[in-house]
């Protein structure tokens, strides 16, 4: 089995800083902690908001992608942890790639996990790694802070043992050739690994998922495509949507979607969401306070899956510890469970991509 890598990189900003790793020294497992984000959702949110973490690639169940090249660093360990340097002498930050799986709502996991595991042993074919020995879970390193990637796959049947299996097996079927069936008279195959990065701007003839995501945001900002649908192919239909929709919102009209018309795009998607359907309040709320506020904050943190039991409008311990995993995510938030100025910025950001 072989897979496509896209590689569409993000820009350069606090989650990409451009520094070399120090060689590949081992993997880190990850998955997104946040259920129903895909492949390019959370590139678009890297992208865009520039979060102080990152990872490597996200794997969902049509993309593997990578968002960072696996040369440079991405921030996905905390340094403070002594685990990685004990095992590889070095922080993962600088020596190891961060995989992201994308897990829950519409995304089949079955998909997203042949992929996560193809993708590993090509890693470990690419830098001579041993999937027991350089393959760790992100829970591993920052016990007290993560559960993750076990936290998708558990529930889902697979163990990290039988992953590492997985993995190991992909190995020497996919990449060293050990086919255990009669044609075993194959040369060891190259993979197929062929940059389809999606360069902006697209327009016309363009294809593929991301070309669908684009039209399912027209449909979604009031720009309906009657004819084809959300059909991932960029035709006239598309081309005459993206048109009105750069005249209405005073963007040059050029029929081409680039970083300009999908920055604006998000704009109108998030303000369409966050006002209509989860406005949240301004200010500081935590343990103790009461109010209408507080009802709209547990709406929201039980839309982005962080339950916080009751929409009672009281800011209880359940309450409190919903907010304190939504901080959890984020290297930029403190994880006090009070929800203040930073946190709802992220929650707003995070509903956006829902
Ligand atoms: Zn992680």
């Amino acid at each position: 089995m072989n897979y496509y890598i896209t590689r569409d990189y993000i820009r350069f900003g606090a989650a990409r800083s451009g520094e070399k790793l120090n060689g590949v020294k081992f993997i880190v497992s990850h998955d997104t902690g946040n259920p129903g984000s895909t492949a390019y959702g959370n590139r678009n949110y890297f992208d865009r908001t520039q979060p102080s973490a990152s990872a490597h690639t996200f794997i969902d169940d049509k993309y593997i992608l990578e968002i960072i090249p696996i040369n440079e660093k991405a921030w996905h360990v905390r340094y403070d942890k002594p685990t990685d340097n004990r095992m590889y002498g070095d922080d993962a930050n600088d020596a190891a790639i961060g995989i992201e799986l994308c897990f829950g709502g519409k995304i089949n996991f079955e998909e997203a996990y042949k992929r996560y595991v193809w993708y590993h042993a090509y890693l470990c074919n690419k830098f001579n790694l041993d999937p027991k020995k350089h393959i760790v879970a992100h829970s591993y390193l920052d016990p007290e802070r993560r559960t993750d990637p076990q936290n998708a796959m558990r529930p889902r049947g697979v163990s990290w043992g039988e992953f590492l299996n997985d993995v190991e097996r992909s190995l020497q079927v996919d990449f060293k050739g050990n086919k255990s069936t009669k044609n075993s008279n194959n040369a060891p195959k190259e993979p197929v690994v062929k940059g389809i990065s999606t360069t902006l701007p697209i327009g016309e003839g363009a294809e593929g998922q991301f070309v669908k995501e684009i039209q399912e945001d027209l449909i979604r900002a009031g720009f309906p495509l009657p004819r084809y649908g959300a059909d991932g192919i960029y035709g006239p239909e598309t081309e005459r949507a993206v048109m009105q929709f750069q005249k209405r919102f005073g963007l040059l009209v050029d029929g081409l979607v680039g970083t300009n018309t999908l920055a604006k795009l998000q704009e109108v998607l998030k303000q369409n969401h966050s006002t209509i359907d989860f406005p949240l309040p301004e200010g500081i709320w935590k343990n103790g306070d009461e109010g209408e506020e507080v009802s709209m904050i547990q709406r929201a943190l039980k839309h982005l899956n962080f339950n916080p039991k009751y929409i009672d409008g009281k800011y209880g311990p359940l309450t409190e510890d919903a907010v304190r995993r939504f901080q959890s995510m984020y290297a930029a938030l403190k994880n006090d469970g009070i929800y203040g100025p930073n946190t709802r910025k992220y929650m707003l950001m995070e509903i956006d991509d829902n």
